[in-house]
C-alpha cells in the first residue's frame, strides 16, 4: 500500500461522555466489531469514583491495563482505527483535553434518560472551539428515556451543535423495537439477544410499503413514517463538508450495551471520518501526507514499576512516518534523539514496530527528556500549536515531610508536573511552591505518587488563590507594568515555563486589577506548558 493510502486509511477519534453515559461499553463493542477482542469485559473501565482514592489505587495497580487502553487500536474493513481513551472524572478533565489535540474527529457519547450532562457540556465546547468533526451516538435505548426530538432540540441548545439523525429509534424502552437507519436506508430490529448480526437488517426501500406494517406493527409504522418526514422537515440532509468543518453533527441512536446501533455507527463513521487532518504549528501549517516526520507529545504515562522508573511518552504523528532508529529532533531540548523500541498500539497490548504513519500513535520509553507539548521533528525548527494549560481551580502549598528526601520531592514534583497531573507555581517574593489542580482529587493522587515512586513525603497547606491568570504585559518597560508588580508582589508566582503568573484571590480582584492595570492582560488559559 502506498505512503499516501496508508494514511488516508486511518481514523484517529477518542470518545467523549459524561461518566456513565457508556463509553466504556461503546468502545469495547465497536472492538468486538473489529474483531480486536473476543468478549465483552476486556476493556476495563479507568472510572474513578468521586473522592474515592482507594479507586485510583486500584488502578494504579492495574496500570499495565490502563497504559493498554490509553490507545486502541484495529483494523476494521480496509480502516485503521486508533480510539484514544479520555477519562471522564471531571478531576482528570485536563488529560481529556490535552488528548483531544490529537484527535481528528470525536464520537460524543449521551444518555437517552440523562440527556446533555455537565461534563458533555464542556468536553464538547472544547471540541467546537477546534471545530473537531463530532458524530453524536444516544445511548441506553433499550431504557425509558426522552423523546427523541426532545433530546436533538437539547443537543442543539445545550451543546451549541447543529444536529441532522442519520438514523431515528422505533420506540423506546420497553417498546424499543429497532431503528431505522436513515444512512442505510433500513430497519435493524431489536432483540435482547445481544449476539445480534448483521442479518437482522431488513433492508426498506420504500417507507410507504406495507412490510413496513408488518414488521413493527400498524402504529408503530405510521408514527415511524410521520416522524421521518418530520425529520426530513426539520434536519438538513447530511453534507459530509459541513461535518468535517466542525458545522453538522450526525446523531445515532443505539444500545451499547446491546450491540445495538454499534454496527451502523461504525460503518457510517469508517466512511465520513476524517483522516489525518492538518496541524497547525508556530511556523506552517503541517500535512499528514508530507514525506518528513512531525509530531508532538500530548500524554505521558508514568510507569508503576519501581524498578523501571522511565515514562511513556505519546506521541501523535502529524506527518509523514516515524521509523525506529532514526534519529529525530527534539526542539525544545534541540538535540536528536533515536528510538530503538517505540510501541505501537493494538487492542490490547502494545509492541515494537519499525514503521508507523501519520495519524498513529507511538510510544516512546522516556527517562525525563518530554514534557507534554513537545515537538519532534526531521530537523525542523518548529513547534505545535495547541496545547492548552487551564488555569487550575485548587491551590496548596506544598511543604517537605521529610527533610532527608527533599531531593527525591523535587524531582517527583518536577516530573508528575511534566506528566500534566497538576501545575506548579513558584511565588516570586519567598520561593515557596504552590501546586495547582483542576480536582482535589489529584493532592491524594500527587501525595501517594510521590511516596510510593519517589521516596518522598509532603503536606499540603491552603493557599487562598480562586485562578491563576497568565500576565501579558503590553509593555514589559512601561511603567504600569512595573507599578502592577510592586502592587501585587504578594500573589505574583512563575509557572514551569517561568512564565509569570497572578494568582488572584477572587473574581473581583481580577477585574478590579484589569481595570486599574489596562496595558497588562490577564489571560486564564496559556497555550503551551
Ligand atoms: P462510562 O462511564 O461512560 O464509561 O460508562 P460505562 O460504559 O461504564 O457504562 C455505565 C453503565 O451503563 C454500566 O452499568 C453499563 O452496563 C450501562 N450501559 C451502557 N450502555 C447501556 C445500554 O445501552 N443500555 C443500558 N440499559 N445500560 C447501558
Amino acid at each position: 500500500m502506498s505512503f499516501k493510502d496508508e494514511i488516508l486509511r486511518r481514523r484517529t477519534f477518542g470518545v467523549i461522555a459524561h461518566p456513565d453515559a457508556g463509553k466504556t461499553t461503546l468502545t469495547e463493542k465497536l472492538l468486538l466489531f473489529g474483531g480486536a477482542i473476543q468478549e465483552a469485559g476486556a476493556v476495563k473501565s479507568n472510572k474513578i469514583k468521586k473522592g474515592a482514592t482507594s479507586d485510583f489505587m486500584e488502578i494504579e495497580r492495574q496500570r499495565g491495563i490502563s497504559v493498554a487502553t490509553s490507545v486502541l487500536a484495529f483494523n476494521y474493513k480496509d480502516k485503521k482505527i486508533n480510539i484514544l481513551d479520555t477519562p471522564g472524572h471531571k478531576d482528570f478533565a485536563e488529560d481529556t483535553f490535552r488528548t483531544l489535540t490529537a484527535v481528528d474527529s470525536v464520537i460524543v457519547v449521551i444518555d437517552v434518560a440523562k440527556g446533555v450532562e455537565e461534563q458533555t457540556e464542556k468536553l464538547v465546547e472544547v471540541c467546537r472551539m477546534r471545530n473537531i468533526p463530532m458524530i453524536v451516538f444516544i445511548n441506553k435505548l433499550d431504557r425509558e428515556g426522552k423523546d427523541a426530538f426532545d433530546l436533538l432540540d437539547e443537543v442543539e441548545q445545550k451543546l451549541g451543535l447543529k444536529v441532522t439523525p442519520l438514523s431515528f429509534p422505533i420506540g423506546m424502552g420497553y417498546d424499543f423495537q429497532g431503528i431505522y437507519n436513515i444512512w442505510e436506508k433500513n430497519i435493524n430490529l431489536f432483540s435482547e439477544d445481544s449476539r445480534k448480526n448483521i442479518e437482522d437488517v431488513v433492508t426498506v426501500d420504500n417507507l410507504e410499503d406495507e412490510a413496513l406494517d408488518k414488521l413493527v406493527g400498524e402504529k408503530p409504522a405510521n408514527k415511524l413514517r410521520e416522524e421521518l418526514e418530520l425529520v426530513a422537515e426539520v434536519y438538513p440532509d447530511f453534507d459530509r463538508e459541513a461535518y468535517i468543518n466542525g458545522d453538522l453533527q450526525p446523531v445515532f441512536f443505539g444500545s451499547a450495551l446491546n450491540n445495538f446501533g454499534v454496527r451502523e455507527l461504525l460503518d457510517c463513521f469508517i466512511e465520513i471520518a476524517p483522516s489525518p487532518r492538518a496541524k497547525e504549528s508556530d511556523t506552517r501549517l503541517v500535512q499528514p501526507d508530507e514525506n518528513k516526520f512531525a509530531g508532538f507529545v500530548f500524554k505521558i504515562h508514568a510507569n508503576m514499576d519501581p524498578k523501571h522508573r522511565d515514562r511513556l511518552a505519546f506521541i501523535k504523528i502529524v506527518s509523514g512516518t516515524f521509523e525506529r532508529n532514526k534519529p529525530y529532533m527534539h526542539v525544545r531540548l534541540g538535540k536528536k534523539l533515536k528510538f530503538s523500541s517505540p510501541n505501537a498500539f493494538f487492542a490490547e497490548k502494545k509492541e515494537i514496530v519499525d514503521i508507523s504513519y501519520a495519524g498513529d500513535i507511538v510510544g516512546l520509553h522516556d527517562t525525563g527528556n518530554f514534557k507534554i507539548g513537545d515537538t519532534l521533528t526531521e530537523g525542523e525548527l518548529m513547534n505545535f500549536k495547541g496545547i492548552p494549560s487551564f488555569s487550575p481551580e485548587h491551590f496548596r502549598y506544598v511543604n517537605n515531610a521529610d527533610p532527608m528526601k527533599s531531593k527525591q520531592l523535587e524531582k517527583g514534583i518536577d516530573q508528575l508536573m511534566d506528566e500534566g497531573v497538576a501545575q506548579l507555581f513558584t511565588l516570586e517574593l519567598n520561593g515557596r511552591k504552590i501546586i495547582g489542580t483542576v480536582g482535589a482529587l489529584q493532592y491524594e493522587v500527587i501525595q501517594y505518587r510521590l511516596e510510593h515512586e519517589y521516596g518522598a513525603k509532603c503536606t499540603y497547606e491552603n493557599f487562598p488563590a480562586f485562578k491563576a491568570c497568565w500576565v501579558r504585559p503590553e509593555d514589559v518597560k512601561n511603567e504600569e507594568f512595573a507599578e502592577f508588580k510592586r502592587v501585587k508582589q504578594k500573589f505574583l508566582a512563575k509557572d514551569k515555563s517561568g512564565q509569570l503568573v497572578f494568582l488572584a484571590d477572587s473574581e473581583f480582584s481580577i477585574q478590579m486589577t484589569q481595570s486599574k492595570y489596562p496595558t497588562v492582560k490577564l489571560d486564564y488559559v496559556s497555550e503551551r506548558i
